[in-house]
């Protein structure tokens, strides 16, 4: 940035909301489609004459989005159709929010390299998305499955200063509801506008400011800003262009912004009250509910990991990823410990997820289940390595680790003398190996830990068999 000039931006984020159906019916939320169309019904898909039915759990989910973002809560709020004719929307109306959003006057916190800045959180809205257009060859096909899939959407004050701040902004949102289980946040379910102006240095007033439309991926999003602050800049000071303010979009490929449409005004959307929806009202009752049923804030949640030992890194992982973190967190509240739940999660799980090829978003291992498997390694059933043995089998088949366990026999305990009379059998089966370790192969103690570990059916515990191998070995 050049220092002559001051970078000013504002964010609109609509974020997929994770509830099981859509926000005005009951066919499946954003996860449930397989096929093109096959989560439609005569409400999302515009038919005559059908109703929308407002689904409880949005509003509990916008409110505890409020909630994190310390803003107001309103305690009436209502629908408003916005008017816009597109094949997506078959409705030719959104159902959105403009006279009284559910969620005002927020603010939230970022620590960059320029230390902490409060953002202050305009407002947030509840609304529905609109479908999806797949073109291909000659012909264009709609989607529905994604109309009436609910919404929230998040506008700031223009109190943004650079793309480092937009970026902490977004990367804190998302992490704050992955771990709050407001949105899984994938691919796609996080999209922003972002509008730009640019302004000389201490001055008070905004200059003209261009809205670069519908950006998922966070990496465009700051070549976006960096190109058209660039842009703005270069018309400011060397007259290369007007600047009207407009809908951009961003190009990918080229790397650069071009003109969508003139920026409508809120009158091309003749916006008025949806008169099929009552108003709703939040008591103090649900409130409260809504309040005591909030997970802990993301900075409490950091903390608490911090203290049982998680490292930074890790915490990072557990809350860019809604499975991993939900896995973990129903595992303890099952009674298993943080920090070792932590490493089973991050360490046992992802290697074997990496091994076959897979993401954290493939692990479909129940909190149950790894439960299970951490009580048998913690109460001495079977010892780690075989725990991890019963893993593999878990994630990779979905068998029930118990009865697992029992079926391959790792439950039996193998004594001290029962290591010992096999050690003696190997010992005497293989006076080779014993000559060679003698004579200092060290690799012969490996063949001899190697038929021990066979024999006992990698049930006894390896360093368990290793110490006493090497009594065995000093003694001859
Ligand atoms: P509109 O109703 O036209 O969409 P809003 O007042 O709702 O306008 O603002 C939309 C977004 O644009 C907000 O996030 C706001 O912070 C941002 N914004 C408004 N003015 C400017 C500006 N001059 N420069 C950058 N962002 C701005
Ligand atoms: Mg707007
Ligand atoms: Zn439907």
């Amino acid at each position: 940035m050049n220092m002559k000039y001051e970078l000013v931006i504002g964010l609109e984020t609509h974020v997929e909301l994770s509830t099981n159906s859509k926000i005005f019916c009951s066919c499946g939320g954003h996860s449930s489609p397989k096929e093109a169309n096959d989560c439609v019904c005569p409400a999302c898909s515009g038919m005559p004459g059908m109703l929308p039915v407002m689904n409880k759990r949005v509003v509990e989910l916008a409110v505890t989005a409020g909630l994190m973002l310390n803003c107001e809560i309103s305690r009436y709020t209502t629908f408003d159709k916005k008017n816009y004719y597109y094949p997506d929307l078959p409705c030719a109306y959104q159902i959105t929010q403009l006279n009284h959003p559910i969620c005002k006057n927020g603010c939230v916190t970022l620590k960059t390299s320029q230390g902490t800045r409060d953002i202050r959180i305009k407002q947030i809205h509840m609304e529905e998305d609109a479908g999806k257009l797949v073109h291909g060859g000659n012909s264009s096909f709609v989607d529905f499955n994604r109309t009436s899939v609910p919404l929230i959407e998040i506008v700031t004050q223009p109190d943004f200063r650079s793309a480092e701040e937009v970026l902490a902004y977004l990367n804190k949102l998302k992490s704050m509801f992955i771990s709050g289980g407001i949105s899984e946040c994938e691919e796609g379910a996080m999209r922003c506008d972002v509008n730009i102006s640019v302004r000389p240095e201490g001055s008070e007033e905004f200059g003209v400011r261009t809205e670069i439309k519908n950006m998922s991926s966070f990496e465009s999003i700051e070549r976006a800003i960096h190109y058209e602050a660039q842009r703005h800049m270069d018309a400011l000071e060397f007259e290369t262009e007007e600047l009207v303010q407009e809908t951009r979009r961003f190009d990918d490929t080229t790397g650069k912004t071009f003109a969508m449409r003139n920026k409508e005004t809120e009158a091309d959307y003749r916006y008025f009250p949806d008169a099929n929806l009552m108003p709703i009202i939040i008591d103090d009752e649900w409130l409260e509910a809504i309040k005591s049923a909030k997970p802990e804030a993301i900075d409490e949640k950091t903390e608490m990991y911090l203290e049982a030992g998680i490292s930074e890194k890790e915490i990072e992982m557990l809350m860019s990823n809604y499975n991993i973190g939900k896995l973990l967190d129903d595992t303890v509240a099952l009674g298993c410990n943080l920090k070792d739940t932590a490493t089973w999660v991050l360490t046992d799980c992802a290697g074997i997820l990496r091994k076959d090829g897979k993401t954290f978003s493939d692990l479909t291992i129940t909190p149950e289940k790894l439960a299970a498997i951490i009580k048998m390694v913690d109460e001495g059933k079977v010892n780690r390595s075989i725990g991890r043995k019963i893993l593999i089998a878990v994630v990779e088949d979905g068998v029930d680790p118990v009865e697992y366990c029992k079926a391959q026999g790792f439950d039996q305990k193998v004594d001290a003398s029962t290591i010992e009379t096999v050690m003696d059998k190997v010992i005497s089966d293989n006076p080779q190996a014993i000559e060679d370790f003698k004579n200092g192969k060290v690799k012969a103690k490996q063949a001899l830990f190697g038929a021990c570990m066979k024999q006992l059916k990698g049930v006894a515990d390896p360093s368990v068999i290793k110490e006493l191998l090497d009594k065995k070995l000093e003694s001859i």
